[in-house]
């Protein structure tokens, strides 16, 4: 039986991004090689490299002046790489949750950081609002959508000074301003493809500012100078990487998939309030469209574990919350099938039924 996959990440990808890597790893193109066994210095790979580059401008209508980065590591690497190149006073954050949090600490390794606002008080249960950006700052950081507590940040916000997201679970997930961001980055094991691949959009101007020595590997100039392939880069997760772009810009592009990500979400935000039996867990106008994060009623707290097995037993997979806010997340990424959630919304009725 196919799984309803509502796990957080790694996570559900787009059927035929699945189906076309499979038919890469066995044969590519016609090539008689798998792409596992070409060079990334063929013309093969470059074809590869050069469309995932240009559908992601295209999907996510970047401006001329971005680079699009194919680079390892992950996202985590990236809390490094950000302060190494780019903070040479002061680095400012907003602090929505752990991901927020390990950005910023890392920070701290390079020179002076401002936690411009947090939401830790209430375990980042809703989005800090009114918060001063300070303009002395070399840039401000953001986690656009917080993978583990459901809230997201779903406009594109207006700062003063360089702006930096971590869109690791929400990239291309709706239309993004991106000429309001100087960088824009992500693992992309979340809505884009494997793990062992990380996106990064920025704009160059950002770069060359900082006056201590950036290792070689470490430093944006050198993989956009390589176009990515200063090393041997994730051949395969980028392929499906650009698998995945294929389909987004197939069914409609980022307009389309947000409609979808907007359908899946009403329908489960609204049984969430309408089931007595559950109840939602962050603030209602910072909820996130891809983690949505949910729990049982105090009342109904120890029927937690047989709503999961009932759940495991209709084939659903990865709906048990992070161990920080407890209960059910359901990840309702861009490639989750609304068909997914239906199923969702009808065990949570079948289970009033049963036990309310
Ligand atoms: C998953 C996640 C990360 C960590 O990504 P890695 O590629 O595992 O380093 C960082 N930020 C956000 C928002 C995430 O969801």
């Amino acid at each position: 039986m196919k799984k309803h996959n509502f796990n957080a990440g790694p996570s559900i990808l787009p059927a035929e991004a699945i189906e076309n890597t499979a038919k890469a790893v066995r044969d590519l193109n016609g090539t008689g090689m798998s792409i596992l066994e070409i060079s990334h210095r063929s013309k093969d790979f470059q074809a590869i490299m050069d469309e995932a580059v240009a559908l992601f401008k295209d999907n996510l209508n970047i401006p001329e002046e971005y680079k699009v980065l194919f680079l390892g590591g992950g996202a985590s690497l990236q809390f490094c790489m950000i302060p190494f190149n780019l903070l040479e006073k002061k680095g400012a954050y907003l602090d929505t949750g752990v991901w927020a949090k390990k950005a910023l600490k890392e920070a701290q390794l390079f020179g002076e950081v401002v936690n411009v606002a947090s939401s830790s008080d209430k375990n980042y249960s809703y989005l800090p609002k009114n918060y001063n950006i300070p303009t002395d700052a070399d840039y401000f950081h953001i986690t656009t959508n917080n993978t583990i507590y459901g809230t997201e940040i779903r406009e594109d916000i207006n700062c003063p000074i360089p702006l930096i997201a971590d869109m690791s679970s929400d990239i291309l997930s709706r239309p993004v301003d991106v000429s309001k961001y100087s960088m824009i980055y992500g693992g992309a094991q979340k809505n884009l493809g494997p793990a062992g691949v990380t996106f990064v959009i920025i704009k160059e101007d950002i770069l060359g500012k900082v006056t201590r020595k950036i290792p070689t590997m470490l430093d944006y100039r050198t993989h956009i100078k390589e176009g990515s392939m200063f090393n041997t880069p994730p051949c395969l997760p980028i392929f499906t990487c650009l698998e995945t772009l294929k389909w987004i810009k197939k069914i409609g592009g980022v307009q389309k998939i947000q409609e979808m990500n907007q359908a899946k979400g009403k329908l489960l935000y609204d049984e969430i309030e309408r089931n007595p039996m559950f109840k939602g867990t962050v603030a209602k106008e910072d909820r996130s469209l891809m983690n949505i994060c949910f729990i049982m009623e105090d009342k109904y707290k120890d029927l937690e574990a047989n709503f999961m097995d009932y759940t495991k037993e209709l084939g659903m997979v990865g709906l048990k919350g992070h161990r920080s806010v407890g209960g059910f997340r359901a990840s309702t990424y861009n490639a989750l099938p609304i068909e997914s959630v239906k199923a969702l919304v009808d065990a949570m009725k079948e289970f009033e039924t049963k036990y309310a």
